[in-house]
C-alpha cells in the first residue's frame, strides 16, 4: 500500500461540482489500496476576492489579520470536500493547519515550515480515513498560536511538506493544465507538455515566473529526494515528473529552513573579457556572441549591467586556454559593433582581457527568497579582504568573479561559513544527456522592478553592506548584477550594482538603502518599474556554445533591446521593457523550437 499526497489547486475544487469529481477520483485511488492525505486551496478564485475585501477597507491592511481572513478561504474546501467524500462513503475527516501541527515561524504572510507534527495525521490514517489538509496555511511555534499564511501559491509547498514529513512514496500536484508546459499556455497556447524535468530547472523555472509550482514546493521535493508530479485534474493523463538528485541526510526538525546553501563551487580556469562603452541598441549582443558562438568560444557567464547614457558594458568569462581567442575577436568585433545594425558606431568601446580571475559560487534550493544568504556570502569574503570584481546570481546560486589569487581562501571561508564539508567542492561537469535540447522551457516575470544602485565606492564590503541592509529589511532579491566598469568619481574608484525585487518592495528597498547612503558611499538609486524579466532554462545548455547568441538574435530581430543580463549554465534572463515582455517570451518559444501542434487550454 503507497501513501501518496494528492493537492487539488483553486480551480480544480472551484464548483461544487468539481469538489464532488475531486472527491470521485480520491475514492478511486483509495480503491486502488492507497493511503491518502489531501491538501486542497481555496475555492477558485476566492482567495483574490478575499484580498480585494480587504483593500475595500485599507489600503495597508496588517499582515496578521490579512493572515486571518485568507486562511478562511481553505477552510471552505477542506469541509466541503470531506462532506462529498463522506456522501460516496468515503471515511474522511478535515483539518486546519493548526489541528495537523503545521508549525510555522512567526513572519506573517511568508512563514515557513518549521516542522510538521505528523501523530494525528498518522493516527486518522491507521483509522483508514482519507485526511483533508487545508493549504497555504499553518501555526506559529511561539506561545501565541498565531494562524499564518505561507505565500500566494502556498498550497504546493504545504503538500510536499507534508509529504516530506510523513515520508510518502510521493505527491500528486493536481491542476488546471496537463503538466508543466514549456511556457505559460495562457500566453504561448502552441505550449508543449514536458514529461520529465529536473528539479534543478524546475526551481529555476518557478522563481523566474512559471506559477504553476510553487518555488519552495520544489525546494523541499529536491532537499528530501520526494518524488513529485504535476498533472491535470481533468484527465488521468500521467502529467510532468519533477526528478531530484539523490538526497543529502537532513533533518525534518526546521524543515524550510535548515541549510539554504548545499554547495560551494570553484572555476580557477576563468578568464575574463570585458567591452566597454557598447552601443545601446537592440542587435549588439547577439552580433558579438554569435560570432563568438561562431569561432567555438564556450561563453560561462555573461553579464550586463544597466547602461549609462546611450552606452552598455557587457563582461564574459571563459576558459582560460579561449582567452587569447576570445580577446582578438573582440578587438576586431568592438569597432564594428552596432555599425552593421543601423547603431550609431563605437569607436570610444574599449576591450579589457584579465587572466588574473576565477569564480566561487554558493548554490542551493534554499537561496530563494532569503535575502540574507547572498549579503552573508558578500560579507564572508569582505572580512577576508577580498573583493568582488563581478556578481552574477540566478534563483540557486550566487556566483562571483574574484581575483585567483584569493580563491583558495575565498572557498574555504565559504565552506565554513555555510558549513559544507570542503572535500564536497564541486566543479560542474558540461550535461551529457542527449535525450532533451538544450532549451527546454521559457518563462517571463512582469511583477519586477529593476533597482539600481550607482557609483559605489569599489572596496570589499560595499555589496555586504548593501544586501546585509535589505536582508534586514526582509527584502527578497533575485537577480543581483554587478557591473564590469569601474569610474573614477573624485578620484576614487566605483562600481554600480544592479538587483531585480518584487514591484510592492522596490521603494521600500531604496528607502532602506537611502537611510545608510552616507555609511555605503554610493551617489544614486534609481528604480524602474516598467521592466520585463525573459528567461530561457534548460540543464543541457552547459557545454553547448551558441545558446545565448540564438537568444539575443531572436530578440533583436523582434527590435527588442535588453537592459541586462544574468546567466548561470542552466539559465540565461533578459530584462527588457515591460511592453516588450509578452512578445519577447513568443519570439523565444518560438525560436527554440519549443511550439507544439496542439494548442493547451487551461481550465478555467
Ligand atoms: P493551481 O490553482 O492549481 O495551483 P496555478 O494557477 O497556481 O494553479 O498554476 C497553474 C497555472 O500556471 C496554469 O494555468 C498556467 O497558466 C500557469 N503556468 C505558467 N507557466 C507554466 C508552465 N511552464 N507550465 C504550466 N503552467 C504554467
Ligand atoms: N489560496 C492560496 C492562493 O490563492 C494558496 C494556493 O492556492 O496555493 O494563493
Ligand atoms: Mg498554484
Amino acid at each position: 500500500m503507497a501513501l501518496v499526497v494528492q493537492k487539488y489547486g483553486g480551480t480544480s475544487v472551484g464548483t461544487v461540482a468539481r469538489i464532488q469529481a475531486v472527491a470521485q477520483r480520491i475514492k478511486k485511488t483509495v480503491q486502488q489500496g492507497n493511503s491518502l492525505v489531501i491538501v486542497v486551496s481555496a475555492m477558485g478564485k476566492s482567495t483574490d476576492v478575499l484580498v480585494d475585501l480587504a483593500q475595500q477597507i485599507t489600503t495597508s491592511p496588517s499582515r496578521r489579520e490579512m493572515d486571518m481572513l485568507l486562511s478562511t478561504g481553505e477552510q471552505v474546501s477542506i469541509a466541503l470536500l470531506t462532506m462529498a467524500l463522506q456522501e460516496l462513503e468515503q471515511p474522511a475527516v478535515s483539518l486546519t493547519g493548526a489541528q495537523v501541527g503545521i508549525v510555522t515561524e512567526a513572519d506573517y504572510s511568508r512563514a515557513r515550515i518549521l516542522q510538521i507534527k505528523t501523530e494525528r495525521l498518522q493516527k486518522h490514517l491507521n483509522q483508514g480515513e482519507v485526511v483533508v489538509v487545508a493549504g497555504f496555511q499553518g501555526i506559529s511555534s511561539s506561545e501565541d498560536l498565531e494562524i499564518t499564511t505561507l505565500g500566494r501559491g502556498g498550497s504546493d509547498t504545504s503538500a510536499v511538506a507534508l509529504a516530506a514529513s510523513l515520508q510518502a512514496d510521493r505527491c500528486e500536484i493536481y491542476t488546471d493544465v496537463p503538466g508543466i508546459l514549456t511556457t505559460d499556455p495562457r500566453i504561448v497556447p502552441e505550449a508543449q507538455l514536458m514529461n520529465m524535468i529536473t528539479a534543478d530547472e524546475m526551481l529555476e523555472l518557478a522563481s523566474l515566473g512559471a506559477s504553476v509550482l510553487h518555488p519552495r514546493a520544489v525546494e523541499i521535493a529536491r532537499n528530501f529526494g520526494m518524488p513529485l508530479v504535476v498533472l491535470s485534474s481533468w484527465s488521468d493523463a500521467p502529467g510532468t515528473r519533477v526528478v531530484s538528485p539523490e538526497p543529502k541526510p537532513r533533518s525534518l526538525e526546521g524543515l524550510e529552513l535548515a541549510k539554504a546553501v548545499d554547495g560551494v563551487e570553484v572555476d580557477i580556469d576563468q578568464a575574463k573579457v570585458a567591452l566597454l562603452k557598447i552601443p545601446d541598441c537592440p542587435g549588439v549582443a547577439a552580433d558579438l556572441f554569435g560570432q563568438v558562438a561562431e569561432a567555438g568560444v564556450d561563453v560561462d557567464l555573461i553579464i550586463q549591467s544597466i547602461h549609462e547614457s546611450n552606452t552598455n558594458d557587457i563582461a564574459f568569462t571563459v576558459a582560460q586556454r579561449d582567452l587569447d581567442k576570445a580577446e582578438a575577436l573582440a578587438k576586431q568585433i568592438a569597432p564594428k559593433l552596432g555599425v552593421t545594425v543601423g547603431c550609431q558606431d563605437s569607436e570610444n568601446t574599449e576591450v579589457r582581457a584579465d587572466n588574473t580571475i576565477a569564480k566561487v559560487a554558493i548554490s542551493g534550493a534554499g537561496i530563494i527568497g532569503r535575502p540574507g544568504i547572498a549579503a552573508k556570502m558578500f560579507q564572508s569574503l569582505s572580512d577576508e579582504g577580498i573583493n568582488i570584481q563581478m556578481i552574477s546570481t540566478s534563483e540557486v546560486k550566487v556566483s562571483c568573479v574574484i581575483d585567483r589569487s584569493q580563491c583558495d581562501r575565498a572557498s574555504e571561508i565559504l565552506c565554513q561559513v555555510f558549513d559544507i564539508d570542503s572535500s564536497s567542492l564541486v566543479a560542474k561537469s558540461p550535461n551529457t544527456d542527449v535525450d532533451h535540447p538544450a532549451v527546454r522551457s521559457v518563462a517571463l516575470d512582469r511583477d519586477k522592478a529593476r533597482v539600481a544602485v550607482l557609483q559605489i565606492p569599489d572596496q570589499p564590503g560595499k555589496a555586504a553592506q548593501i544586501f546585509s541592509a535589505l536582508a534586514l529589511n526582509n527584502i527578497s532579491v533575485d537577480t543581483i548584477i554587478q557591473s564590469q566598469r569601474c569610474r573614477e568619481v573624485d578620484g576614487q574608484a566605483t562600481r554600480d550594482i544592479a538587483f531585480t525585487v518584487a514591484q510592492g518592495e522596490a521603494q521600500v528597498a531604496k528607502d532602506a538603502l537611502k537611510a545608510i547612503i552616507n555609511e555605503i558611499g554610493f551617489r544614486d538609486i534609481a528604480i524602474d518599474n516598467a521592466i520585463a524579466k525573459v528567461s530561457i532554462v534548460g540543464s543541457g545548455m552547459f557545454g553547448t556554445p551558441g545558446i545565448a547568441a540564438k537568444l539575443f538574435k531572436a530578440l533583436a530581430q523582434a527590435q527588442i533591446n535588453i537592459q541586462m543580463i544574468a546567466t548561470s549554465e542552466i539559465k540565461v534572463s533578459c530584462v527588457v521593457a515591460e511592453d516588450d515582455g509578452i512578445k519577447a517570451l513568443k519570439v523565444i518559444h518560438e525560436t527554440f523550437g519549443l511550439a507544439g501542434n496542439t494548442k493547451i487550454q487551461p481550465e478555467s
